[in-house]
């Protein structure tokens, strides 16, 4: 869809983009320039910079209640390289990676690198792809080795409930696996503040948590994540990535302190603009007639059901030649739910109105 965008003529409304449509504040492109000014653009250590490791695990305890010291802290290029890294330590040849769908498409390549097998456990429409933890358990045999749990989740905006997150954990601890929790999302979360998973479990020594400063901080292009955890696990992990990466960026690393420990007024209004938002596209999918989707909890996704019993690829490329509206098919998102698509709103509150004004003309039509 990203292709056929670029290559349209005409006032497109794209909502098929995955990343805040925010810049990164000032402040903190002032502090990493002023950092690289000052000396920052040289290696770091493997696991990171100190400060780094201790802003991140400041943030994950005060925010999310999730209490690691620095030392089980790893500092990663974005969230991306902590899931890679995280199902390389876990993931032996032939053992499985298994992630509730749908499910954001990057797991399968990841268990793929690590000549792992990949297992979609497809969670039911009828409860809005809400987290089934005895389906995910029926699932684990002795050869899982590893459970993402993605929440807030890429592609619903679904947010898990934290007794079936506790039950996948404890049977993960007696499959002797590990649950990898995605929260690249949490930070953006609209009916309540939300826990990480290890800040709820018996067995935090069984859970990863990967968190990035992409999406709550508008920061996709610094490429700056994290992934804590099990300090005898981070210890394979900087192994990997001494021959990978080495380190993420010293003057991201700069950049992430800035963000995670200075003012937090301009996230904070971003965060206003998406929860104003959230608010606007389930009132929009409620007033229109055959479509539905599950009320977005968190990131900034809903997962349209557009009522049409037609291939998402056919309905989507519809809606952008004739209507000028950009949507991601669900077969991107596993195999699931092949029929949805997935909406971004990382747009403005005048270009949504108008996206859902197209979407509306659009599948009335077909
Ligand atoms: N996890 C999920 C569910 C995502 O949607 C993304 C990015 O879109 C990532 C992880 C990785 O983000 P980043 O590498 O920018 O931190």
């Amino acid at each position: 869809m990203f292709d056929l965008a670029q290559r349209h003529d005409g006032d497109l409304v794209r909502l098929e983009v995955g990343e805040p449509d925010f810049d990164t504040p000032e402040h903190v492109i002032d502090a990493a320039a002023s950092a690289a000014r000052d000396g920052a653009t040289h290696y770091t250590s493997n696991a990171g910079l100190p400060e780094c490791r201790r802003a991140i695990s400041d943030t994950l305890a005060d925010e999310y209640g999730v209490e690691h010291d620095p030392d089980e802290v790893v500092v990663t290029v974005g969230g991306m390289e902590a899931l890679h890294l995280a199902v390389l330590a876990t993931v032996s040849p032939d053992e499985e990676l298994l992630v509730p769908g749908p499910t954001w498409p990057n797991y399968e390549t990841q268990a793929t690198l690590a000549d792992g097998r990949f297992r979609e456990v497809p969670m039911p429409a009828e409860t809005g792809f809400a987290l089934d933890a005895d389906r995910v358990i029926d699932a684990m045999s002795d050869d899982t080795a590893a459970v993402v749990l993605t929440t807030p989740s890429n592609p619903t905006g679904r947010v898990f409930d934290p007794d079936e997150c506790r039950a996948v954990v404890e049977a993960a601890a007696d499959h002797d696996a590990y649950v990898i929790a995605d929260e690249v999302y949490l930070g953006l979360t609209y009916d309540g503040p939300v826990e990480g998973i290890a800040a709820y479990t018996d067995h935090p020594d069984h859970v990863l948590t990967v968190g990035s400063c992409s999406k709550r901080y508008a920061m996709t292009g610094w490429r700056l994540g994290w992934l804590a955890g099990d300090r005898h696990v981070l210890d394979e992990v900087v192994t990997v990535r001494e021959s990978t990466t080495a380190c993420a960026p010293s003057v991201s690393q700069h950049a992430a302190i800035a963000a995670l420990t200075r003012p937090q007024e301009p996230f904070q209004e971003m965060y206003r603009a998406f929860e104003e938002r959230r608010d606007l596209v389930a009132d929009r999918i409620d007033a229109i007639d055959g479509l539905s989707a599950p009320r977005p909890e968190g990131a900034f996704y809903a997962f349209l059901d557009p009522g049409i019993d037609a291939p998402a690829v056919d309905v989507a490329k519809h809606l952008l030649r004739e209507h000028g509206v950009v949507l991601a098919p669900g077969d991107g998102f596993g195999d699931t739910a092949p029929g949805r698509l997935r909406l971004s709103f990382a747009n403005s509150v005048d270009r949504l109105e108008e996206g859902f004004d197209r979407i509306e003309a659009g599948l009335a039509e077909y």
